[in-house]
């Protein structure tokens, strides 16, 4: 392990003593309803974890051939759960609804880029997802295979992910915006049977093609297991066509709308989803049928105090995690009404989140940090998309996901979002845990501004050095998770040992979970705040610190929009800090940038303490990001220390930001 964080930490950040506690109506209404119910639920793990799981797994889910086993650790790091039950993860999706009241209730609000909407009942998708499953049986595509969706947000996309499950083949989706390139690799690296695209995707008013970048990728090599590249018609405009190709439309044209679904182990890899590769190559995360979705459908009651006439938006691409456990499979497990996005925050204008979730009077609203933080932006300089120009009424809980949430951040949504009355559930949580391992339960517990807070019933989060042992609450270190939970990675694919030395190395002592995660507890509340990434520890002078506390202390400064903060290395303090910030305003040049660099200096010196103090700032009209919108600070390292980037850069969003990175001012 490399630079980890170490067990002589003197923290010295600012503490958050904001405190809000849930409203005594919310906590009254809530699934989980305070910190005693909260309590209650982590005792009975605690007591009887196979107990305690089983018996959800038997409530939540519906088996084909009942388990007689929850856990297993035979073989650990590789845990099974419920490995000898059998089960389809799409009749717990859909099937489920048609005989419990749920069958002509919404299951999708599809929120098209140009403003236009439609609905689909339980009954419908159920429909849908059938002649797609019976379309890819005839196709030969079987339990087992794997199949590469590369679709744009649609109810088609949701319906792929859905169709494969219900036959037993693994998906792998690749996001949409992702290059030739990229989408190669997976194919590779997945071994793919076939590929199911759209002819285009239509993102902020343009149409951009996908089907194109498919044949492209065909080009490159390498892709000649792939039989069949089904394709949805999105908008219908003129297509390059090759003999492997099939419309979606002919191929489901004359399907059975009734189609069996194959049963399958708990075990059988439901899908391999690439991480987002802000710290590395990207790796492909191979996850379980049963222990799954026990864990979307459980989190969606738990975090999202799901209720029948809930309209649930989670705002993330179905090619990331979040769009997996809380689009694709957690909601429709659990029958909720939920809205499908297509298009971006920002068209037609940057009040596109706003006056969605008045139109489709959203009540749970679930996005990404740097998502809020742009249209924070944008609203401070354009007061007709400010948030207080739309009736959001509607709402009563709101989400944050993917990132740390600078407490500024957090505030905005707070007072802007959720007008001080909805909880905010910052959910921490991987790829590779499927669904979410730390948060809030919005009806139990206090809320910190910046704080994940707590880790749900039974999933045993803890901070250690690097030898594994405990760390006092109050000394920042390594997040670990020292117990097996349901929906966790079961190896890499075609890597085991990769996923051994990745997530439970022998340092650790082989079974605790590495999340790669760097956190602290509070001395008092003992609640986790994500410091950032294990590589992303600074030390300054012999003080640990962790880029977050940092990033924060910049954010909550009126100028500034977004910063990232990364280490290089310094002959007199060891590590220098070096500050990548983007303004609410343009980006400054000259004496100006300099003036404000230094204004921002001493910013951060009374903030934080003068030891914080970052040595450089340089500015950006950007960041690098993942094309998930993850700052990349392993690129910004090399930029401070005046290298040229030779790593992986496949999944950057902006790669022309680089450049105006590079010089120091
Ligand atoms: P790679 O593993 O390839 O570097 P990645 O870690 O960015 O990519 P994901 O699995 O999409 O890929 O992201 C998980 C990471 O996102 C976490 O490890 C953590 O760093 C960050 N994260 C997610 N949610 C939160 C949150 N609520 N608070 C703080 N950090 C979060
Ligand atoms: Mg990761």
């Amino acid at each position: 392990m490399t630079n980890a964080a170490s067990t002589n930490d003197t923290h010295t950040g600012k503490e958050e003593s904001r405190i809000f506690p849930p409203s005594a109506a919310f906590q009254a209404q809530a699934n989980v309803s305070g910190m005693d119910g909260y309590q209650a639920l982590c005792d009975a793990v605690q007591a009887d974890e196979q107990g305690v799981w089983t018996k959800l797994a038997r409530e939540q889910l519906q088996w084909h051939k009942p388990f007689t086993k929850g856990l297993d650790e035979s073989n650990a790091p590789f845990y099974t759960w419920f490995a000898d039950g059998d089960l389809n993860v799409s009749y717990n999706c859909l099937d489920v609804h048609l005989t419990n009241g749920n069958v002509d209730k919404t299951a999708i609000i599809f929120e098209a880029d140009d403003g236009s909407s439609n609905k689909v009942s339980y009954r419908e998708l159920h429909e849908k997802v059938s002649k797609f499953a019976n379309g890819l049986r005839s196709l030969g595509i079987k339990k087992g295979d794997r199949v590469i969706i590369y679709m744009p947000m649609s109810v088609e996309g949701v319906a792929a992910m859905q169709a494969c499950a219900r036959i037993g083949a693994t998906h792998s989706v690749v996001f949409g915006g992702f290059s030739a390139k990229s989408l190669q690799e997976r194919i590779i690296d997945a071994g793919a049977v076939a590929v199911i695209t759209s002819d285009f995707q239509v993102r902020g008013g343009k149409q951009l093609p996908l089907k194109a970048i498919v044949d492209e990728a065909f080009t490159l090599g390498g892709c000649e297991a792939i039989a069949n590249v089904i394709v949805y018609q999105r908008t219908g405009a003129q297509l390059n066509w090759t003999e492997r190709d099939i419309w979606l439309h002919d191929l489901v044209k004359d399907q059975s709308a009734e189609c069996t679904p194959e049963w399958v182990s708990a075990e059988h890899p439901l899908f391999i989803l690439y991480t987002s590769g802000s710290t590395g190559k990207p790796k492909g995360v191979q996850h379980s049928s049963g222990g799954y979705l026990l864990w979307a459908k459980q989190t969606m009651q738990w975090v999202f105090d799901l209720k029948p006439t809930d309209v649930f938006w989670c705002t993330a691409d179905i090619g990331w995690v979040t769009g997996h456990s809380y689009i694709a499979y957690g909601p429709l497990a659990a029958g909720a009404t939920q809205i499908v996005f297509e298009g971006i925050p920002t068209y037609p204008n940057a009040a596109r989140f706003w006056s969605t979730i008045e139109k489709h009077k959203t009540t749970i609203f679930y996005t990404a940090p740097t998502a809020i933080r742009s249209l924070i932006k944008a609203a401070d300089g354009d007061a007709s998309v400010h948030p207080s120009k739309f009736d959001l009424s509607s709402l009563r809980l709101l989400g944050s996901v993917g990132e740390p949430i600078n407490p500024e951040a957090w505030m905005w949504y707070y007072n802007n979002i959720g007008r001080q009355l909805c909880p905010i559930v910052d959910t921490f949580w991987q790829t590779e845990t499927g669904g979410i391992m730390m948060s809030p339960l919005p009806g139990a517990t206090p809320l910190v501004p910046g704080s994940c807070t707590l880790p749900l019933p039974g999933i045993a989060a803890a901070i250690v050095d690097e030898t594994g042992h405990d760390l006092p609450n109050g000394q920042g270190g390594l997040l670990v998770v020292k117990r097996p939970w349901p929906s966790m990675i079961r190896t890499i694919w075609n890597d085991p040992e990769r996923f051994k030395k990745s997530y439970f190395p022998e340092e650790l002592g082989g079974n605790i979970y590495l999340a790669g995660d760097g956190a602290i507890r509070n001395k008092d509340t003992g609640y986790f705040t994500i410091t950032g990434r294990i590589d992303d520890v600074l030390n300054v002078s012999g003080h640990r610190m962790g880029t977050m506390e940092i990033e924060s202390a910049l954010v909550a400064n009126p100028l500034v929009a977004e910063a990232a903060v990364v280490g290089r290395p310094d002959e007199t303090t060891g590590e220098a800090i070096c500050a990548f910030v983007v303004l609410k305003r343009s980006r400054p040049t000259g004496d100006e940038a300099k003036q404000l660099a230094l204004e921002l200096r001493n910013w951060v010196a009374k903030e934080i303490g003068p030891i914080a103090k970052p040595k450089e700032i340089r500015f950006g009209d950007n960041l690098p990001k993942t094309r998930s919108g993850k700052i990349m600070r392993r690129l910004l390292r090399i930029l401070a220390k005046g290298e040229t980037i030779t790593q992986d850069i496949s999944t950057l969003e902006n790669p022309a930001i680089l450049e105006q990175l590079k010089e120091a001012l």
